[in-house]
C-alpha cells in the first residue's frame, strides 16, 4: 500500500466527502479515509483518523469543500486506533459530539465512549440514510455502512481500495469475514467507500474479487498441507515463492487465519496443542489415515 498518494480530501458523490486522516503507513496506506456524508448544514462524520495535527487543517477544508459549517454526530466502523484515535482531536474542535458505534471488547481500554449501534440501525442527517450492517472478520465490532439515497457502501476496513484486508490474530476471523464479504455481496452495492485507498467504481465487481483471492490463497494452502505435515513457515516457504522473505511474517499470519478457519470448518487438523502460528498442521484426510 506504500507509494500511493491521494488528494487530502475530495468530493466523491454530492453526499459524500472525504479527508485523509494524515496517516500513511504500511498499514493504513494513504491514510485512513474519513467521511463527511449529507448535504445539509451539518453532516455525519464516519471514522476520525488518529489524531494527527495536520487533520484537524484539512477536516476544516474538506466542511468548507462540502459547503456546510460543523458535524452532526460520529459514527466510527470499529475502534482500531486509526479510525477512532481521532475522536479527542474532532470533539476538542467541534464539542462533545454525539459518537455511535458496535459496543466493542476493547472499547473501555480504548477509552471510547459511545452510543451502542446494532445492526439494522440507521443514522440519519439532511439527505443521508446510513443502515449499520454489522461484518465482522477483520475486527468483532466492524460495521460497514449502506448510504441508502445511494445504494452505495461504506466498507470500514472489510475492503480497500488498495491492498488487502489485515486478519489479525486479535479480534480478527477469517470464516467471519468471507461471510461478511457474503453479506456485502448481496448488498450489491453501486460503489464503495472504503476506509483507506480510492473510491471503488464496481462495489459487487471488487468483493468478487475478494472473495476469489482468499478462495484462491485457501486453495493454495491445502495443496501445501497434502505436501506433508507442516508449521505456518514451511506453508508460507511453499505458497508464497514469489513473495520477498521479509513479507513472510506478514504472510505467516494471513496462512495461520486460514488454517484456523479451515481447522473450524473441519477441513485441517492441529497436530499439537500450539496456537496456530506455531501448531504442525494436516489435512483432516491424512490424519485420519495415519
Ligand atoms: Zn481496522
Amino acid at each position: 500500500m506504500i507509494g500511493l498518494s491521494m488528494p487530502e480530501l475530495d468530493v466523491w458523490s454530492e453526499r459524500v466527502v472525504v479527508a485523509l486522516g494524515q496517516n500513511p503507513g504500511i498499514f493504513t496506506g494513504p491514510g485512513t479515509n474519513t467521511y463527511l456524508v449529507g448535504t445539509g448544514r451539518k453532516r455525519i462524520l464516519i471514522d476520525t483518523g488518529q489524531g494527527i495535527d495536520a487533520y484537524a487543517g484539512v477536516l476544516e477544508r474538506a466542511l468548507e469543500r462540502a459547503g456546510c459549517d460543523g458535524i452532526q454526530q460520529i459514527v466510527l466502523t470499529h475502534g482500531h486506533p486509526d479510525h477512532g484515535g481521532g475522536l479527542a482531536q474532532v470533539q476538542q474542535r467541534f464539542g462533545p459530539l454525539r459518537v455511535s458505534k458496535l459496543a466493542g471488547p476493547d472499547d473501555a481500554g480504548a477509552k471510547l465512549v459511545c452510543e451502542p449501534l446494532a445492526d439494522g440501525d440507521a443514522v440519519r442527517t439532511e439527505g443521508a440514510t446510513l443502515r449499520a450492517v454489522h461484518t465482522p472478520g477483520h475486527a468483532v465490532d466492524h460495521l460497514c455502512f449502506v448510504l441508502e439515497e445511494e445504494g452505495s457502501l461504506f466498507s470500514g476496513d472489510n475492503v480497500l481500495g488498495v491492498g488487502t484486508t489485515v486478519i489479525p490474530s486479535h479480534g480478527g476471523d477469517l470464516l467471519d469475514y468471507m461471510d461478511s464479504l457474503a453479506r456485502m455481496l448481496a448488498l450489491a452495492p453501486s460503489r464503495i467507500y472504503p476506509a483507506h485507498g480510492p473510491l471503488i467504481a464496481d462495489g459487487p465487481a471488487k468483493l468478487r474479487d475478494y472473495i476469489a483471492h482468499r478462495n484462491a490463497r485457501e486453495a493454495q494452502i491445502l495443496a501445501a498441507l497434502g505436501v506433508g505435515h507442516a508449521d505456518v513457515a514451511t506453508v508460507v516457504k511453499r505458497v508464497y515463492t514469489d513473495v520477498p522473505e521479509i513479507l513472510h511474517a506478514a504472510a505467516g499470519h494471513s496462512v495461520a487465519a486460514h488454517l484456523y478457519k479451515l481447522e473450524r470448518e473441519g477441513r485441517v487438523r492441529r497436530c499439537d496443542q500450539r496456537t496456530p502460528l506455531y501448531a504442525i498442521w494436516s489435512l483432516t484426510s491424512d490424519w485420519e489415515l495415519a
